[in-house]
């Protein structure tokens, strides 16, 4: 038997003894959206209300309320609800914008997903697995531009298993150049059982992201050939409660925007996130919401359910308020222009910054335009140092910061900092000083002058509220000009 049949097979029967109850009933999702069609202004108005009381307790919106944000007509209110997530992010999370890069290690893949630029059946697709070396390569090359955070990317293969991604951990977090390190890696790959979730844990991960791509079951089976592993709907919608049940500490969750109805894909992240908390205490580290890009050997360009710019801005600031102890990710899928009106406008709280996702297209930058040799076409191109600018000028402040991670503070320790909206006073001063290891390192001229105006911004906004926090820091600031590293709270 091959390696993916048997693996199929072992799946088959995980699925036919599932204990876990199923959260997605696709006729009470229609029912919920038929039912708040069309709500009135006032509606609107008490939820928007309900959803910035919430961001003080870290309560999640009913199923009903986010339907009803989902099915506003009027114009007018939109503006207010953009208004709402912005308030929503600050007080939960603060003014930073958390940076990480996406790291490529394995393309080839066993599944045949009709939008992936990796589907097996893709064959003008040039597959490659980073060897040792490389990987050291392109970790070095991810520090050399000052990142700290990142997250490894597999497709599904035998030979990219779990035991693979483990020892990629591994070899990752022991690159050190210069005294530097990666501080976090967090992973995106295909579901796992839990001995396997585990032996990956034992690495010291970050967050396991797994995007269920589409909630809608006759969707996700159009889109996911059922003779596949990740034809299995059950196997991946469970994914993350196996790695919670396994000890993970925090888990991502996501979808593909574009494959079915947004409006009921929201909902399907919101059914999903209740489901976490019911069963494990914990919702959601972050949610993402990749929109389809065009890739080789896809015909993306005319997806059905593809979304308008502006419906996918108003989504991101629903989501914002669905669930205000939710980190939110937008990547560089999308151009600069609109990640930028979301970095106004949504309360996106982590994006990632000088992305390439060529396999090996950190330190060889010849994979990065090729469509044959990404997943798909990536929108922003911009330099890690222009885009710390550019959040700089945004009014926010760019944070490499991994410290909640390194002191333990993850998962059901977490929560509570972020459910009592305490977690940006940990984070403002966190932020600041990995701000400024940046820019001593790593910062252009440019780069340098605008963070020198606004670190002390920020460090009186901690004057204010944490006068002895902000005594601590500019301590730590001076250690680092004389040389110090990784200082964090
Ligand atoms: N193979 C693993 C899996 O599918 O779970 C790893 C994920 S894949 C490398 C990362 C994510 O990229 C997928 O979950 C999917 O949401 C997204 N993706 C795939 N094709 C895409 C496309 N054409 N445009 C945008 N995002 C895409
Ligand atoms: Fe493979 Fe993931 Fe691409 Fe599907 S989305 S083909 S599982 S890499």
């Amino acid at each position: 038997m091959s390696w993916a049949s048997e693996r199929y097979e072992r799946i088959l029967d995980w699925v036919s003894k599932n204990e876990y109850e199923n959260f997605i009933d696709d006729d009470k999702i229609d029912e919920i959206l038929t039912k708040t069609k069309n709500p009135s202004k006032q509606d609107v108005l008490d939820v928007i209300a309900r959803a910035k009381q919430n961001a003080l307790s870290g309560t999640m919106l009913s199923p009903i309320d986010v339907a009803v944000l989902l099915n506003n007509t009027h114009d007018e209110l939109w503006d207010e609800i953009f208004k709402a997530a912005s308030y929503v992010k600050e007080e939960v999370y603060g003014n930073r914008m958390v940076l990480f890069s996406p790291l490529y290690v394995a393309s080839p893949c066993v599944n045949n997903c009709k939008y992936c630029g990796f589907a097996t059946s893709n064959t003008a697709h040039e597959q490659k697995i980073l060897s040792d070396n490389e990987l050291v390569d392109e970790i070095n090359a991810v520090l050399d531009m000052g990142q700290k955070r990142i997250i490894a990317v597999f497709g599904e293969h035998p030979k990219s298993d779990y035991k693979f991604i483990a020892d990629s951990v591994r070899k990752i977090y022991s690159v050190k150049k210069n005294n530097l390190s990666i501080r976090r890696v967090n992973i995106n790959a295909a579901p796992m059982f839990e001995d396997e979730y585990q032996h990956v844990h034992k690495q010291g991960i970050g967050t396991f992201q797994i995007f269920q791509e589409t909630y809608h079951r006759q969707t996700y089976a159009k889109y996911h050939p059922k003779n596949t592993l990740k034809g299995i709907y059950d196997w991946r919608v469970f994914g993350l409660h196996r790695a919670l049940k396994a000890g993970l500490d925090d888990v991502a969750i996501g979808v593909l925007f574009g494959l079915y109805d947004y409006k009921f894909e929201v909902l399907g992240l919101l059914y999903h996130a209740m489901s976490l908390e019911a069963t494990f205490g914990i919702g959601p580290h972050t949610i993402s919401f990749p929109r389809i890009k065009k890739a080789s050997g896809t015909q993306n360009d005319n997806m059905p359910y593809a979304l308008s710019d502006d419906e996918f801005l108003r989504v991101i600031a629903i989501i914002r308020l669905m669930c205000p102890f939710t980190g939110l990710i937008l990547t560089a899928r999308e151009e600069p222009e609109i990640r930028d009106e979301a970095i106004k406008k949504c309360g996106i709280s982590q994006m990632d910054a000088g992305t390439n996702i060529g396999i090996g297209g950190y330190h060889d930058k010849s994979k990065k335009d090729e469509l044959n040799k990404v997943q798909f076409k990536i929108g922003d191109n911009r330099c890690i140092d222009e885009f710390v600018l550019n959040v700089m000028k945004k009014d926010k402040i760019p944070s490499f910061c991994t410290s909640c991670y390194r002191e333990g503070r993850t998962g059901e320790h977490f929560m509570p900092f972020a459910k009592n909206a305490k977690i940006k006073y940990l984070c403002l001063p966190n932020a600041i000083l990995t701000l400024k290891e940046y820019l001593l390192d790593y910062g252009s001229d440019e780069a340098k002058e605008l963070g020198d105006k606004i670190i002390p911004k920020y460090l009186s906004e901690l004057d204010e509220n944490l006068p002895h926090v902000a005594k601590k820091v500019r301590g730590l600031i001076v250690d680092m000009e004389n040389g110090a590293r990784d200082c964090h709270l």
